[in-house]
């Protein structure tokens, strides 16, 4: 049943062919997906200041025209050359004159004079002058009158990338809102919308858009969050409900010999938290009932091991068996740890293969013939393993890494290709365990918790970022001595958006400067993926000192000799992310250090940094990470991305998981099947957010 909610968003007006295809690449294909893509943040612009008017010391918005313009460099500030300070005057018909200042944006300098610009931030009143420093802003078009939906309102921001600037986003959003809107069915039962108090569903999406005020907002987020929580929890416990009501899986046969043989390829002996794992494991694949387990496990505690006892145990059954991970850096990562591990037996015959996006095509089509003939036993795989030519011989095995970077959906999509496989989800994300059930209410869970012997806590320090000669020194230290480190920036390139180094600056003046002699080598989301490859494989060989990197090594990245990390701009990372960068050092027996650079004083920021000094304990980080951001404000930074939620936010939004929880259990209690006439909208919606293949998984 198509609406026009399904049509391109090329048809809709001010988009168009050209304009389809950038938001294509921000996965935004139908007019439904644009509707859906909520802003990041909101600006309030109801109230539009003159110059002369403009209160000090809260943020405010102005526009106004930029006469003088001018840049000048900031000096060698912190060692580094090229940073540079832009100073522009704007005016307005009140007579006054604003003076603003931006970091880094040389750009500004050729783009700014004589336009129009919107500005929002905070204002100094000094010697009869206006100021600001580093505010947003927008350059806005000269000839079009001020346009409404850019003013004079609660204005969304989205993330403008390509040709999508502010202003074609808010036009085609709300021109989406006003054709099509009345075609989007609510799922919910008008008498449960109405006990719980929300918004009707359309309501709700607009004003996710285009509030008319700070509540409506608040309260369109309240709805659209317990109903991502809803649906979540209606699609894992109808799966759970299924998986183990109606048909058997697969009964493995483990028995001490096998144990043996397994555990004698592992260099080390498991620690008792890896042998209660194991144990686990090994109960659920012997049971028929498909194994349904999460293993939680600190960053550096050893569940690849664990991982790997499984995948074996399978293959020796005759079955097949897959490790998904999020990156195909961690794919090859596993692929190579099983290889070593095998290659410790002299008769093991199993067959393990890669598959990962941007293989070349010849090896990606001989790895598909394997798994589709059974002549390839274990597979390390990316998402790329749930893509519809993949068919497996005899899939009776899904691991998935780094459960917190996928979907549910993914989880469903990968275990159909088996006939009802055992399924076993592992995480690093340090949440509190009472969320993770909650969250994850279709698994069981087995927890890893203390590290492999012989591991000394990470050294934590937080230097400051203007005076970083210590953290340079340490590293140096480091380096010299044959160990190796990496350090991480926030941003790829410059952006308009801020001022921080990014990755490629910082790699270049670490060259000339720092680090200078030592072998560095660049590595971000960037670049190809065989590039990424290569850098990630001649670091392991030790023929590279250190990694200048984005984010892109925070899950998992395993090389021991790697024992300093240094963190630029700490405050701008989140806490559950710093700790996993952290988990990146100190995997071997020598001490590791892990350096925040950061100016944050107080504030959150500052709250988070302490909390990383204070505790190496993922647990005790969670729960700081919950009393930190607390119920906190509209827009969060939803570090967790747990389970594919767009809206809802973990932490924050526990209750609302709590509730939906209660209430789709209470649902699928009296109609298990969905099948009851005023269920069909929520089935339907479910099929919609995790396809066919959660029917299939649930079995109905
Ligand atoms: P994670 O849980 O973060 O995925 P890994 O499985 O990558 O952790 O293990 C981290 C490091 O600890 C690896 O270098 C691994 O070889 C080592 N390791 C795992 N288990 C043990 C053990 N029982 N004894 C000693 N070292 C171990
Ligand atoms: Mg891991």
């Amino acid at each position: 049943m198509t609406t026009p909610l399904d049509d391109s968003v090329q048809y809709l007006k001010h988009v168009g062919p050209s304009r389809a295809e950038d938001f294509a690449r921000l996965d935004i294909h139908t007019v439904r997906d644009l509707i859906w893509t909520f802003p990041r943040d909101l600006s309030d612009r109801s109230n539009l200041f003159r110059i002369v008017d403009l209160p000090e010391d809260r943020p405010a918005t102005v526009v106004a025209t930029a006469l003088m313009v001018s840049e000048r460099p900031a000096g060698r500030r912190r060692g580094r050359a090229g940073m540079s300070i832009t100073t522009a005057e704007f005016a307005d018909d009140s007579g006054g004159i604003l003076e603003v200042v931006w970091f880094n944006q040389p750009w500004l300098k050729d783009k700014l004079p004589n336009r129009r610009v919107l500005i929002h931030g905070k204002v100094k009143h000094e010697r009869g002058r206006w100021q600001m420093d580093h505010p947003l802003y927008e350059i806005l078009p000269d000839d079009a009158p001020l346009h409404t939906l850019n003013f004079g309102r609660i204005v969304p921001i989205y993330p403008s990338t390509g040709s999508l600037n502010q202003g074609v986003w808010r036009r085609a959003m709300a021109h989406a809102l006003d054709t099509r809107l009345e075609f989007l069915e609510d799922p919910l039962d008008p008498a449960l919308v109405e006990e719980k108090g929300f918004m009707e569903l359309r309501e709700a999406i607009r004003a996710m858009h285009f509030p008319e005020n700070p509540e409506q907002a608040k309260e369109a987020r309240r709805r659209l969050v317990w109903d991502e929580c809803f649906f979540l929890q209606l699609a894992v416990l109808a799966a759970r409900r299924h998986a183990l009501l109606d048909l058997p899986g697969r009964q493995f046969t483990i028995g001490p010999e096998l144990d043996n043989r397994i555990r004698r390829l592992f260099p080390f002996k498991l620690t008792p938290a890896q042998d209660k794992a194991v144990r686990d494991i090994v109960r659920d694949m012997k049971s028929p009932l498909p194994m349904q387990r999460l293993l939680q496990g600190d960053v550096g505690s050893g569940k690849t091991a664990v991982a790997a006892y499984a995948l074996l145990a399978a293959v020796a059954n005759k079955a097949q068996a897959c490790i998904m991970a999020p990156t195909s850096l961690l794919a090859r990562q596993h692929h190579e740890t099983f290889g070593r591990f095998l290659s410790n037996s002299a008769n093991a015959r199993v067959r393990i293969g890669v598959l990962v996006g941007g293989m070349p095509a010849a090896e990606r089509r001989a790895v598909l013939e394997r798994l589709a003939n059974g002549t390839l036993d274990i597979v390390a795989a990316t998402h790329s393993a749930i893509g519809d030519n993949v068919v497996f011989h005899d899939l009776g095995l899904v691991v998935i890494d780094e459960q917190h970077k996928f979907g549910v959906r993914q989880r469903f999509e990968l275990s159909r290709k088996g006939v009802r496989p055992d399924l076993l989800v592992m995480t690093a994300t340090p949440i509190p365990r009472s969320l993770a059930l909650s969250v994850y209410g279709d698994l069981d869970l087995s927890v890893i918790d203390t590290l492999p012997p012989g591991r000394k806590p990470v050294k934590t320090l937080w230097v400051s970022q203007e005076r970083p000669a210590e953290a340079w020194e340490l590293m140096r230290r480091e380096l010299s001595r044959g160990r190796q480190g990496f350090i991480v920036c926030p941003l790829v390139e410059e952006s308009e958006d801020s001022d921080l180094n990014s990755a490629e600056q910082v790699f270049r003046e670490l060259q000339a400067g720092e680090l200078h002699g030592l072998r560095l080598e660049l590595l971000h989301g960037r670049m190809k993926r065989p590039d990424q490859q290569a850098v990630m494989d001649r670091f392991r060989d030790g023929a590279v000192d250190a990694i200048v990197s984005t984010i892109v090594i925070e899950v998992g990245v395993d090389v021991p000799n790697a024992t300093v990390m240094l963190v630029e701009h700490a405050e701008r990372f989140g806490l559950a992310q710093l700790h996993q960068l952290r988990g990146r050092v100190g995997r071997g027996v020598d001490q590791g250090y892990f350096v925040m650079l950061s100016d944050a004083k107080g504030g959150e920021a500052g709250e988070r940094m302490s909390a990383l000094m204070a505790s190496s304990d993922g647990f005790a980080i969670a729960e700081a990470d919950l009393r930190i951001r607390g119920p906190g404000d509209f827009t969060g930074t939803r570090q967790h991305g747990l389970s594919g939620l767009r809206v809802a936010d973990l932490v924050r939004d526990i209750d609302s998981m709590a509730d939906a929880r209660q209430t789709a259990a209470a649902v699928l209690e009296a109609d298990a099947e969905l099948v009851h006439r005023e269920h069909l909208p929520l089935r339907r919606e479910l099929v919609r957010l995790y396809g066919k293949q959660w029917d299939r998984v649930a079995g109905s």
